[in-house]
């Protein structure tokens, strides 16, 4: 079964389309400026290596949309013959609050379902929504799926998803902790799990998502306990520009003392903060590395504060699940960045956590743990793309 993967925003919407005979991609693309000048879809046809951009308005996501299938069928670029071969589309669905555990197929009522959830996301979940609109009426007949950022986490018991609010806000309001990364933190943890060759209800798994945004989780037989972003994906370790974790009361005291309005709060919390705020360098982990080397104490203290942060929450998830058999590094950050591990594995040999610096300096799929370390060190490419394939062709096929 070939499956088209959607992954719509405000104006741009990435795809992929995936052969789930040996889930090997066969094309992936990215259209962008979708309803603005200069609408542009770059499309590479993975099978024969070539890659083509293409200019053409798009005036909204069903354009988008009709021209992602126009390539896939086209007798130069394309990889099928006719629309009629893709056998279902998942969708990638920012927030599914408590409304959605697992990925589930779109019905009317999944998507009634759905703009339920979009206050909580009302920056994300809208261009999700238009995306598989649009998608429907072009594909009427094939099977769609939507797969949720949130649904991963949420067999997080009470005690570690509530805030400690008066309840009513839990209640009326839907505000706890949801943590997003979802499919993420799920692909890498199954992912770990074959590769220690042990089923995954046997494994307490640390996961840490580091990229532009990070995420880190506590997987306990498989499920997820708790993890590092919140009610938004401003909680947790700092960010690229996102501040992570601190003193909620810096909120109320910026806005009733310095007279700086909500929307600048938050505007200067979500972009203008984490590694790149702290060092006035950049939000870019390789800048911030050169510019540490060359003595740049602000840089050095950006990179000092991620890896303090990810550090500790490694503790705290072994902590909170009595033990840890592995932790695992995957997305930007995560994958490339050997230095970067090196510093938040440093000194958790007390724990059993200690790498083997020649084995830290190698890419893919490894195990960088040192051969007397109790606890196994994984580096593991996430692929959000092939978990949102995989679990569209567990539904269709009604698993
Ligand atoms: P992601 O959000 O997963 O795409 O990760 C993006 C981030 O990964 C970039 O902002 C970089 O900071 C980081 N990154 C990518 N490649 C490297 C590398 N070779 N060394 C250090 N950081 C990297």
């Amino acid at each position: 079964m070939k499956i088209l993967v959607i992954n719509a925003g405000s104006s741009s919407l990435k795809y992929q389309l995936i052969d789930m005979d040996n889930e090997q991609v066969l094309a992936k693309g990215l259209c962008e400026r979708i309803g603005i000048d200069g609408s542009n879809l770059q499309h590479t046809n993975v099978v024969k290596g070539e890659k083509t951009k293409i200019e053409k308005p798009m005036k909204d996501h069903g354009d988008a949309i009709q021209m992602v299938i126009d390539a896939l069928v086209d007798e130069n670029i394309g990889v099928i013959k006719s629309m009629d071969e893709i056998g279902a589309v998942g969708h990638r669905v920012v927030h599914g609050a408590e409304e959605f555990a697992d990925s589930c197929m779109i019905t009317e009522a999944v998507m009634k379902a759905l703009e339920k959830c979009t206050p909580l996301a009302p920056l994300h979940n809208p261009p999700n929504i238009i995306g598989i609109k649009a998608c429907q009426k072009i594909m009427p007949n094939t099977p769609m799926v939507g797969v949720f950022d949130t649904a991963f986490h949420q067999t997080m018991p009470p005690k570690a998803f509530m805030y400690a609010l008066p309840y009513e806000y839990y209640e009326k309001d839907r505000i706890r902790k949801y943590g997003f990364h979802g499919t993420s933190h799920k692909y890498v943890s199954q992912k770990a799990a074959e590769f220690l060759g042990k089923p995954a209800s046997e494994l307490k798994i640390v996961t840490c998502h580091l990229g532009n945004g990070s995420s880190i989780s506590a997987v306990d037989g498989g499920k997820c306990v708790d993890t590092s972003m919140g009610f938004t994906p401003l909680d947790g370790v700092p960010m690229g520009t996102r501040t992570g974790s601190m003193d909620p009361a810096v909120v109320t005291y910026l806005i009733n003392q310095k007279g700086m309005s909500a929307k600048d709060v938050d505007a200067m919390m979500n972009k203008e903060s984490g590694v790149s705020g702290v060092s006035g360098v950049s939000s870019d982990f390789r800048d911030l590395s050169a510019a540490a080397a060359e003595g740049n104490k602000r840089a050095q203290l950006a990179l000092d504060m991620f890896t303090y942060q990810v550090k500790k929450d490694i503790g705290a998830y072994a902590a909170a699940m009595g033990g840890v058999d592995a932790v695992v590094f995957t997305a930007g950050v995560g994958e490339n960045d050997a230095a970067t591990r090196a510093a938040i594995v440093d000194g958790l040999d007390f724990m059993g956590i200690k790498i083997d610096d020649s084995k830290n300096n190698t890419r893919g799929t490894v195990d960088i743990s040192a051969d007397d370390a109790k606890v196994k060190t994984l580096v593991i490419p996430t692929n959000e793309e092939l978990m949102i394939a995989i679990d569209t062709k567990r539904l269709v096929e009604g698993k």
